[in-house]
């Protein structure tokens, strides 16, 4: 047996369609479209891929783009005061920073000046808080999209959505990925464990998981020895590998190994990947009905 391949370009597919419906509904009843302002320091080329293709899934489902590309010698101050603007602009919904910024500039007081109310990627302390608390504000865009993988995975494994109960490990405890999923599997009513580069027998501890989500940054970290036969598999990780003089992008998990021993897995690319755009186009459109009233 072989398990369930959760196909994200599918689900992100739908996902995205169901929001260009919403944002038509918007406009026919007069309302303004909603609007995801992207600022883009400097010219790292994957960060410029990504931001390109932020733009294009925004536009594609009928929201207005707005990009700020700065140079790389610009100044902390200066980004503090595009943020600012950006926050009072009641025409702007969602406000993104493309991360790494370049080194002079503190990412953490950047990410600290967005308006919580704008922030999509929810990375603000605030939004953080609010998660913790079950308090209504932006989810971080991975985690949720992961969640929506789990769900559809779930629905496909036993009918019915639900996850109460289940056991979950999560590989990863940053502020980004690891620490918002365990919040989002622990609302789910998930008993959840969080590991990390220290954990004890890690393998043990991940074949005990029902739901087991990778969010390493190392290539095919997990292997067969990590699975619980049936359990649903989420590779976060998207690492680019060298063998021979290509390059090939590589998830944490050992894909070929695990598929036969899960019930249901992620491939990398085109499992969580392709969700955390369409999370953030969700964030950006729930930002603004919430702002609209
Ligand atoms: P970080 O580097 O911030 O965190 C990695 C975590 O993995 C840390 O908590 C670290 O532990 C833990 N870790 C490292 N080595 C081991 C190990 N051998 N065993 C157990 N735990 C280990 O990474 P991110 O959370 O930002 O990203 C994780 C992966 O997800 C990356 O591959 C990244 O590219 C990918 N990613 C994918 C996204 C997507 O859209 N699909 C979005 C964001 C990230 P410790 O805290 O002890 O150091």
């Amino acid at each position: 047996m072989s398990a369930f391949l959760l196909d994200g370009r599918a689900i992100a597919a739908d996902l995205r369609a169901g929001l260009q419906t919403r944002v038509a509904q918007h406009l026919a009843a007069g309302r303004r479209a909603p609007a995801l302002a992207v600022v883009l320091v400097g010219q790292n080329p994957a960060s410029a891929v990504y931001v390109a293709s932020k733009v294009k899934q925004t536009t594609e489902i009928g929201m207005v783009s707005i990009e700020h590309r700065l140079p790389d010698n610009v100044t902390e101050a200066e980004l503090l005061a595009l943020i600012n603007r950006l926050n009072r602009d009641a025409a702007v919904d969602g406000i993104l920073v493309q991360l790494p910024l370049p080194p002079a500039i503190r990412a953490e007081a950047i990410l600290a000046a967005v308006d919580p109310d704008k922030d999509v990627d929810g990375f603000h302390p605030v939004n953080a808080g609010r998660l913790a608390t079950g308090a209504p504000g932006f989810v971080p865009c991975t985690p949720r999209g992961a969640m929506v993988l789990i769900r559809a995975a779930q629905r496909v494994l036993t009918g019915g959505e639900g996850l109460s109960g289940l056991d979950a490990v999560v590989v990863g405890r940053s502020t980004i990925v690891g620490k918002p999923m365990a919040q989002l599997l622990l609302a789910a009513d998930c008993t959840v464990t969080i590991a990390h580069s220290k954990t004890r027998d890690l393998a043990a501890l991940c074949r005990r998981a029902d739901i087991l989500v990778a969010a390493i940054g190392r290539p095919m970290a997990l292997g067969a020895a990590h699975v619980k036969p049936g359990a649903i598999i989420i590779d976060v990780g998207i690492n680019r590998i060298a063998p021979g003089d290509k390059t090939r992008l590589v998830g944490d998990c050992d894909f070929a190994a695990m598929q036969p021993i899960a019930g249901a897995i992620t491939p990398v690319p085109g499992g969580v990947g392709p969700m955390t755009i369409a999370c953030l186009l969700e964030n950006t459109l729930e930002g603004y009905e919430r702002r609209m009233g």
